[in-house]
């Protein structure tokens, strides 16, 4: 059974569309979600066991998800930014979780429920305090995407002693959370907000893994991949639109614009190189753990720098038209350049550098 890649495929003119409705006025993409689950999308990180298509947490299946992710994000970057969110939880939870909990998640998700990652705090961060046969929250999460349509967060908690836990916190209507797309230029569609979980109460069985699984590696860093492939969509459609866009103005023949086409192609066959190739390091058991997350931290600063050279191109090679708010590439350059600040950039390159410092890369 292989994901239907093609109907993907057809539906970004209509994913594009409500992406660029969005971005208005900070809607969510409600129906780009339904095309996705209609077509198996929003399941396809399940195993085959539990209805889906097994991409992420069965074998030899990250070219696949690769492309899930890449065509997502070429047609709307939001829709793949929560794509890559709800994919994230669910392969935590199958990483670290029990069977029943993933099988509750995979009954909840066929059932129309939208997972997703929050981990991000500011200083008032979620704690955890035992009450009774409960745990109580407190504190909230920040850039929370679908901070008002997730249903099953996958969030960290701090414990009294200091550990930190992973928790699927079902939520519902009455949850106190706000969007902040009015804050956000970029990515206006992924309704962003922040979520306050004082109050509320958990069971244990909400708890996945163990203290300090959330950090582990090589796991914590190497799947960093599925946003690269993400964003890796993005790239893809700026270069498409660059080039159609000199073609329609007769614009193409000059012989520097036709080095920026051939800058932005390199650039974007940049990516699409460093994210297949951290996505086969992530599956890769055999690899040493330290390897596997160094590789992954250059492929992210690979990624980034190729999206940023791409939007630089477009920018010079399309000029003003580029920044006319009708003109659909100037809403992807604002959706791109925000999806690219991921988290702590200077260490993830210092990191790697010094790991292969003093390392080989090898031949693996
Ligand atoms: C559209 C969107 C959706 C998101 N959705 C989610 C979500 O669903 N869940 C979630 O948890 N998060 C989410 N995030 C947050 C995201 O995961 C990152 O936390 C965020 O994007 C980090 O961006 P930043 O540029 O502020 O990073 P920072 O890490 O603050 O980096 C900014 C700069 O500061 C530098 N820097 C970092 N630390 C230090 C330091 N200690 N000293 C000096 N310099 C430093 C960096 O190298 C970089 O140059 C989302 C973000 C976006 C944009």
């Amino acid at each position: 059974m292989t994901f239907p890649f093609e109907s993907l495929r057809a539906s970004q003119p209509e994913l594009e569309e409500e992406a660029s409705a969005n971005d208005r006025d900070g809607g969510f993409p409600i129906a780009g979600l339904a095309r996705l689950r209609s077509l198996g999308g929003m399941s396809a990180a399940l195993p085959q066991a539990l209805g889906g298509f097994g991409l992420g947490t069965e074998p030899k299946s990250s070219t696949d998800l690769m492309r899930l992710l890449r065509l997502t994000g070429e047609g709307n970057l939001s829709l793949g930014r929560l794509l890559e969110g709800h994919v994230n939880a669910i392969r935590l939870v199958f990483r670290y979780g029990s069977a029943g909990q993933l099988h509750r998640l995979a009954a909840a998700i066929h059932d129309g429920a939208l997972a997703g990652i929050w981990v991000t705090e500011t200083t008032n961060g979620v704690r955890m305090t035992r009450v009774g046969s409960t745990y109580a929250l407190h504190g909230e999460k920040m850039f929370a995407s679908g901070a008002l349509h997730v249903t099953r967060p996958l969030i960290t908690a701090e414990t009294t002693t200091g550990e930190t836990r992973m928790l699927v916190v079902p939520l519902d209507a009455a949850r106190k959370a706000t969007e902040s797309i009015g804050g956000l230029c970029g990515m206006r569609g992924a309704g962003t907000g922040a979520c306050d979980f004082s109050g509320m109460h958990v069971t244990p069985d909400a708890l996945v893994g163990q203290a300090g699984d959330y950090l582990r590696q090589p796991e914590f860093s190497v799947g960093a991949w599925r946003g690269m492939a993400v964003a890796l969509g993005g790239i893809d459609r700026l270069v498409t639109l660059f080039r159609k866009q000199l073609v329609a103005r007769g614009r193409e023949t000059c012989p520097a614009q036709k080095d920026r086409i051939g800058l932005a192609l390199i650039a974007k066959e940049t990516a699409a190189l460093w994210t297949s190739r951290a996505a086969r390091v992530a599956e890769d058991a055999a690899l040493d753990p330290d390897e596997a997350v160094a590789i992954v931290n250059l492929a992210r600063i690979a990624v980034e720098r190729a999206g940023l050279d791409v939007i630089e191109l477009v920018q010079r090679g399309l000029g003003l038209s580029a920044f006319v708010k009708t003109n659909v590439v100037e809403r992807i350059m604002r959706d791109l350049a925000t999806y690219l600040r991921q988290p702590a950039p200077d260490e993830t390159l210092a990191e790697a550098a010094t790991y292969f410092t003093h390392n080989e890369f090898s031949r693996a």
